[in-house]
């Protein structure tokens, strides 16, 4: 059985080539999966009844129907718990984002059920990991998203890879569902409006360098030094500190582009000016902006958030070395859909 939504532009005319059809039918195909937002292979007028019978019998719309959703006090942001269909469950996160036609939807994917890496502050990591996603299964959380905009005559505009999971741990399926949803013919969600999220695994920072994937990058830091690094992300011990900036210098260069650079605030543990200092020291000549997340409670985590004022020393820290960087608006948090609150129990 195929899952259409595992199958890139190129994939589904080899697959129309092999079934000896013509491949001038994967276009209408694809309209329907990324334009119409099918979830039945019912009757596509352009098709002959001869490959659509044959889709029907081998092939499947592998869309993700939701087991429960949660919205937000403000109605900006939606949480949904979609099932797989072998049974695991994931979350996915709609987040609605300016005024009137400035609105822009952005959906939050996960890359994995659960995760290994076990952040202690994370509520994913502290699942732990069960499985990769398939890049079908990514695809249908952002096209759940954008039927829902398509519902409320919004357009999804922007994907975040920050849900459960390391996407880079996950490379391929990921890629393969990138290129899948930024397709000019389908969802033709821009590269820059599609940003990946990384715990910091430097082969797959330079491997997206090498294959000229300009898409957004952000790198979770944390920490400007590697004993800071491993008290908060135990599994980054393959991933030194000063190798992963310079990996993220290679790929700046390489890709002619800059890195965000997040850093979940924890008081008491990253967020005092020394620790300010030492980040900026680490980012010079970097082109790069610092993203800061103030620290979102979990179950499994005894840490808070730190104080505006430590928030506002600190960024001023970084403004005098002429680094730029941004608070990141805490949304969702009484539906436990914030950065690092994604978990199936
Ligand atoms: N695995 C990837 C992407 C998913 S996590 C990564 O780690 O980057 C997305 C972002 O949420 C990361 O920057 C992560 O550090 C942050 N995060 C995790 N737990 C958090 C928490 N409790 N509060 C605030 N941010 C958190
Ligand atoms: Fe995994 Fe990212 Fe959570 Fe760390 S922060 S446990 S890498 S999802």
């Amino acid at each position: 059985m195929h899952n259409l939504y595992d199958l890139t532009p190129n994939d589904l005319t080899q697959l129309l080539t092999e079934w000896e059809f013509a491949t001038a039918h994967a276009r209408p195909l694809w309209r329907h999966l990324y334009r119409d937002l099918a979830t039945e292979l019912a009757t596509i007028a352009e098709l002959p009844p001869k490959l659509l019978a044959r889709l029907q019998a081998e092939a499947t719309l592998g869309h993700l129907t939701a087991a429960k959703s949660v919205q937000s006090q403000d109605g900006r942001t939606n949480k949904f718990l979609l099932n797989l269909r072998d049974g695991e469950q994931i979350e996915t996160v709609q987040m609605e984002y300016g005024e009137g036609p400035q609105t822009r939807t952005t959906a939050c994917l996960s890359s994995q059920v659960g995760c290994a890496l076990g952040c202690v502050f994370c509520a994913t990591g502290q699942m732990g990991f069960t499985r990769n996603l398939t890049s079908g299964e990514i695809v249908a959380q952002a096209l759940y998203v954008a039927r829902r905009c398509r519902e409320q005559g919004q357009r999804l505009s922007n994907l975040v890879l920050m849900g459960m999971g390391e996407p880079l741990l996950n490379y391929e399926a990921v890629m393969t569902a990138l290129e899948i949803l930024h397709n000019s013919a389908g969802l033709a969600i821009g590269a820059k409006q599609i940003t990946i999220s990384t715990v910091g695994v430097i082969p797959g920072i330079v491997r997206l360098a090498d294959e000229g994937r300009k898409y957004s990058l952000a790198v979770s830091l944390h920490a400007g030094n590697q004993p800071e690094r491993l008290a908060m992300i135990p599994a980054a011990h393959p991933w030194p500190v000063a190798e992963l900036l310079a990996a993220c210098r290679y790929y700046t260069e390489k890709l002619q582009q800059k890195i965000f650079f997040e850093w979940t605030l924890i008081a008491g543990k990253n967020d005092s000016t020394d620790q300010a200092r030492e980040l900026a020291e680490l980012l010079q000549g970097i082109p790069c902006q610092v993203n800061l997340i103030p620290l979102n409670p979990t179950v499994g985590f005894d840490g808070q958030a730190g104080d505006t004022a430590a928030i506002a020393a600190f960024r001023n820290i970084l403004a005098e070395r002429q680094i730029p960087s941004s608070v990141r608006q805490r949304r969702g948090i009484e539906i436990a859909a914030g950065c690092g609150q994604l978990a199936v129990t």
